[in-house]
């Protein structure tokens, strides 16, 4: 029989990785409930049009990336339809923000989400066909704020804090300003007029989005074109005074706050809905797949999907590349260790063992429960991978209540009465 395995693209996060997962994703909430988020969660697949309406027909994720299918009509009230696995989470939560109405409160509505999204890539070290995203998104009605470059500059702010809190260093704030929807048109003919000599030079995709989605050839990560790239028009030389105006105002707020960034004109990002201010935060440790989160702005996305006026900003981390980087970190630090592996001897002391185990569990520490019918040889050996610390139950231990502890690093061995018991593995 052929052994089944995960799907190309998708794979199972063990033991002891999820304990980092389940770091980073607490460390998330605790951070971005300062900030006044709450959490949203949306369903995991949606109505296709849904994304082909928001991040754009043209873009890689709606015209090869999809996970599509036509869900077929089981009853005659049911109309069959097309079903897409969410590539990325902003499209929901902004649905769901019209859906609800969420906008009639006149306040702005501060969204963050967890979970998995699905888009069909080519798998390689830090990009999976299943992977997981953290995002937030700060949107409401432009009476509540929801314009203001303060906002841009307070997510950005807390992105930072969350990477720092979370122990990465070494990231960089890489940020741009692709203009609104009144000067982005004159930018995008200008772009289209220097792509008429310049893209048939270029490599296939580029030649496409010429015609197509001339943004796009900005994200393209062909070596052979980027000299090509560098001599396109840069958005930077048509904003209007209004964008120039918004995008220094965020600028002055990071600077204020001491969140240091580097411009970079080219920055376009993969997604149509984005206007104004788009940002990414990379780290040098992750090779190719260097972005650890990407964001920005989408003032007209509500109206795309027929919703009312609601600009807003947000962003997606990449909880795979932030878990990359912690183990690139965690790698050259020692690995984590149960505070003690308590070894009964004998397979009639397996339930006193189990009584102390617990005792001492409760206490707060971490704790193996090794087994009786081990040899005390085999205790030693599995003890001393799991532990720092083993603990002897043997008859002469359980009458007197005095344990027999030995530290694995020393070799010291000590008699410790069982109420100091926690206290001194706690200490060693
Ligand atoms: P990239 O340029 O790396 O493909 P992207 O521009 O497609 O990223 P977004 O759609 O903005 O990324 O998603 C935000 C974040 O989600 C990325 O910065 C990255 O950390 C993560 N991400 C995107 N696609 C994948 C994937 N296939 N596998 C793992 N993480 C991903
Ligand atoms: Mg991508």
């Amino acid at each position: 029989m052929t052994l089944l395995k995960a799907v190309r693209g998708t794979r199972d996060l063990l033991p002891p990785e999820t304990e980092l997962w389940d770091r980073v994703e607490t460390t998330a909430r605790r951070v971005f409930a300062r900030y006044n988020f709450g959490e949203i969660r949306t369903p995991i697949f949606e109505d296709t049009s849904l994304f082909s309406r928001s991040v754009g027909e043209e873009t890689d994720i709606v015209s090869k990336e999809m996970y599509t299918w036509e869900d077929r009509a089981r009853a005659q009230s049911e109309k069959s339809q097309s079903l897409t696995l969410r590539p990325e989470n902003t499209a929901g939560v902004v649905r769901a923000y019209i859906e609800h109405k969420l906008g009639e409160s006149g306040l702005l509505q501060k969204l963050c989400y967890i979970g998995p999204q699905f888009r069909r890539e080519r798998p390689q070290k830090g990009r999976y066909r299943q992977f997981w995203q953290i995002g937030a998104e700060v949107i409401g009605p432009p009476s509540a704020g929801s314009e203001s470059p303060l906002r841009d500059a307070e997510v950005l702010e807390m992105l930072a804090s969350f990477l720092d809190e979370l122990g990465i260093n070494g990231w960089t704030l890489v940020l741009n300003s692709v203009g609104s929807s009144t000067d982005r048109p004159k930018y995008i003919a200008a772009l289209r007029e220097a792509l008429k000599d310049k893209a048939p030079q270029m490599c296939a995709d580029c030649q496409r989005r010429a015609e197509t989605n001339p943004l796009r050839v900005l994200d393209c990560k062909v070596p052979e074109d980027q000299p090509i790239i560098e001599t396109l028009p840069k958005i930077a030389d048509f904003l209007d005074d209004a964008s120039k105006a918004h995008f220094a105002a965020v600028l002055a707020a990071l600077d204020a706050c001491g969140v240091r960034y580097e411009i970079n004109p080219r920055l376009v990002r993969g997604l149509d809905y984005y206007t104004r201010t788009t940002f990414e935060f990379t780290h040098g440790g992750l090779g190719a797949q260097n972005a650890l989160l990407g964001g920005g702005r989408y003032d007209g996305l509500s109206e795309m999907l027929g919703g009312p006026r609601a600009p807003g900003i947000g962003f997606a981390m990449g909880l795979d590349r932030l878990i990359l980087t912690l183990q690139a970190a965690q790698a050259e630090s020692a690995p984590t260790l149960a505070d003690a592996f308590v070894a009964p001897l004998g397979e009639s002391l397996n339930a006193d063992a189990l009584a102390l185990a617990r005792e001492l569990r409760r206490k707060g520490l971490q704790i193996e429960l090794g087994d009786g019918g081990f040899r005390l040889k085999k205790s030693f050996e599995i003890g001393n991978k799991l532990a720092r610390n083993i603990v002897l139950l043997g008859e002469d231990e359980q009458r007197s209540g005095i344990l027999t502890v030995k530290h694995f690093a020393t070799g010291e061995q000590t008699k410790i009465p069982r109420a100091e018991l926690a206290q001194a593995l706690r200490n060693s």
